[in-house]
Formats: structure tokens, sequence, C-alpha cells
């Protein structure tokens, strides 16, 4: 829906704050990652639907580069969807990036953010890269190419085929499911962004036209469901592709083939873990046990809670586009700074993931934090790979 559509909405919005915080209010500190950092109210939830009423709704206030910056600088973690005491609440993100489209129409976005959408048009990936290469991460690996009849299509997402550190995930992934004998492949230089972060960031034309190409290459093959390694891969196909798809988190799948006897984790990995929820699989798409699950069917493994988890769990900033523009910016108050702090309280060894954006976002946390020989960031794919390994961990 387009902003106007919202107007009666927004105007209900009297900036009241329950949304920065937690949902039961114990954790003495904010929930919404802009707020936190930048603690003007103008990046707080309310203070952005009343900035977005006033310019882009009412225009009594010329939309203007700050403005887009501020509303850029949301990781649009839906911590205030969750928490907004009042009947609009799901909207509320709907809004801020409804407020992203119009910026985006008049040509205001910040220059990182056109850069993003320039390279996703012109690559198909927001890094640059060739679409020849999209699919080098899996040489050597056993991990082929989706072939007509398979059960599953892998789609990787842009982080994981690119990022040297995430394709570590992608790989341990790849060996978990040869490991389970389901039939599966990707689609190497045929697979192209699926477009979670340009809708994001509010490009509505190119995520329409990454839809359709992706959706295209899958009807082509046949593809009757898909796997992914990204959460945010998995809300965009799960929630704005064809429902003729059927979409699983990996951590879903791992789940079910761990019951269904397929995957062996009798081979335990002692050590104490914490988990950090991603926001596109958790208050995006409400699964919060799938990785639980995971962890605790693993014999060995003490999962300790961090203070924020689940519906409550703190945003690693990475979201909304962030990960790729960095508008909320570094400094010691930056969410994913914050949230590795809070897992070393718990005096967890790992930290586990299940986000490729996140164990970045996390990764350069734990370095900047000098946590390195405290704690370690896996991705839970990386951990089910030394489990179900031969040797086990
Ligand atoms: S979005 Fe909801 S909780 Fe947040 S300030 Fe507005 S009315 Fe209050
Ligand atoms: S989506 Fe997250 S970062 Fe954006 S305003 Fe809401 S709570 Fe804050």
């Amino acid at each position: 829906m387009a902003l106007a559509d919202y107007e009666g909405m927004i105007h209900r919005c009297f900036r009241c704050g329950y949304c920065k915080f937690t949902s039961d209010y114990s954790y003495v500190g904010f929930n919404c990652p802009m707020y936190n950092k930048v603690r003007l109210e103008s990046y707080s939830p309310g203070g952005l639907m009343w900035l977005i009423h006033a310019a882009l709704v009412k225009e009594k206030l010329k939309p203007s580069k700050h403005l887009s910056e501020i509303l850029y600088s949301c990781t649009l973690c839906r911590n205030c969807s969750e928490e907004c005491r009042f009947q609009f609440h799901e909207d509320i993100v709907h809004v801020l990036k409804a407020a992203r489209e119009a910026m985006v129409e008049k040509q205001l976005v910040p220059p990182m953010v056109s850069q993003f959408l320039k390279n996703v048009y012109d690559y198909g990936n927001p890094y640059r890269e060739l679409k020849e290469n999209r699919g080098h991460w899996a040489e050597n690996t056993g991990i082929r190419q989706y072939e007509k009849g398979d059960e599953f299509l892998y789609y990787v997402g842009c982080v994981g085929s690119y990022d040297t550190v995430s394709q570590k995930a992608a790989r341990a992934l790849g060996r978990v499911l040869l490991k389970s004998g389901l039939s599966f492949g990707i689609l190497g230089s045929r697979e192209i962004c699926d477009g979670n972060e340009v809708d994001m960031l509010g490009e509505k034309g190119l995520f329409e036209f990454l839809k359709e190409e992706n959706t295209r290459t899958f009807k082509e093959l046949g593809v009757k469901k898909i796997v992914t390694l990204s959460p945010h891969s998995y809300h965009a196909l799960k929630n704005s592709y064809s429902d003729e798809f059927e979409v699983f988190h990996y951590t879903q799948l791992f789940r079910d083939l761990i019951k269904s006897g397929a995957l062996d984790v009798s081979g335990g990995f002692r050590t104490k873990v914490t988990y950090h929820d991603p926001c596109f699989l958790g208050r995006y798409n409400h699964e919060y046990d799938a990785p639980r699950e995971i962890l605790t069917a693993i014999p060995g493994i003490e999962l300790i809670e961090m203070e924020r988890a689940k519906e409550n769990a703190f945003c690693c900033g990475g979201g909304g586009g962030n990960f790729y523009t960095d508008i909320l910016g570094g400094g010691e108050s930056t969410p994913s700074r914050i949230r590795v702090m809070e897992a070393r309280e718990t005096g967890a060894k790992i930290l586990a993931v299940s986000c490729p954006v996140c164990m970045m976002m996390l990764e350069d946390a734990l370095k900047a934090e000098g946590l390195e020989n405290e704690l370690a960031i896996k991705d839970i794919a990386e951990i089910m790979d030394a489990v179900c390994g031969d040797s086990g961990a």
C-alpha cells in the first residue's frame, strides 16, 4: 500500500514510546537499536511516525536528505510492531517501508542506498561480483547443480554465495544436507539476489524484477520446495513470492531431519551455547523453536538464553539494508557490539546464529570488543556439520 493509505493509522500514534522497549519492560534499556544508539526522539519509532506524517503525508515539512538518513538508520527489526499496544501495530514496519518507497520516488535516498541498488541492478548481487562466480563457493564439496526431480532447491543468497566468512556456513549447510541423503541442488550462476533488502530499502520496481527473474528460473526447473541459508531470503521467498513454492529456513528442515532420524546428532558437541534470534526468522516469521530444538537435541550442548531472547531479541543492526549501507554507523553503542557483550555475560563459549548477516555483524563486533579468545560465533549449520561429521565434536 502507498503511504497515503496509512494516513489515518499514522495519525493515531501518540508517541507513548512503548515500542522502544522489550515486552515486559524487565530489561533496563531500549530495544529499538536505532533509538538506543542515537537517543533522539526523531530516531525512535514514534518520532519517525510523526516525521513521516509531517513530511510525506501532510507535506508540512520539506523532505530532505537528513530525513532520509534518519529513515534509513532504522534496521526494520520489527521490535516496534511487536511492542506497540495499539491495533495498528502490525502496520508500523509497513509505514516505515512505504516512507522509504516515497524517498526512492523523490530520489532522496542516501548515496550508500543508491549504490547498493545500482549494484544489484547491474550485477544481480550487491558485491559487484560476476554472475558466473556465484556458485564457486560449492566447488569440490559434492554439492551439485539443481536437476529436475530434486526434492529441494538450496537457495543460498548473496551473502552466503560471495562473502568468504559466510561461505563456510553455506558449505556446512550443503554438507549436512548431503549427509541426510535428501536430493537437492543449487542454482549456481542462475541464482540472483532474492531482493529482500531491495524491498526493505524501498525499491519496489527492482524487487518485482528480481522476483520475476527468480520465479521464472524456479518454474523452468520445476522447483517445488526451497530451503534457504538466510532468513532474509526465507522471508522474501515465503511471503512475497508465489505460494506455489514451499519455503523452509534450513533450521526448520534440520529440525525435521533430526526428528525423522535422517540426521544423527549422537556424536554430540560438548559446550555452552547461547543463541541470537535473527529478526527475519524470529519477529518477522515467528520461528523461535526450530533453532533451539536443534541445539537442545545435540547431546552435550547446554543452551543458555541471553537476557533478551525470542520476540525480545536485540537486533544485530544489520537489518533493513544496514548491513550493506551502514547508515546507523559504528562506535561502542553499535547494536552488534552490545549484543556480543550480552552473549558473553551468559558464560557461553559459542554464540550460535542462523543468519549470514548476523554472522558477519557479530564477527566484526567480536573483534572490535577483543572477545575472540572468550567467545566464538558459529552458524548452527557449522555446529551441525561438526556433529554429523564422521568424528562428531
Ligand atoms: S508506535 Fe505505538 S507504541 Fe510506539 S509511540 Fe506510536 S502509539 Fe506508542
Ligand atoms: S523497526 Fe526497529 S529500528 Fe526501526 S524504529 Fe522499529 S524498533 Fe526501531
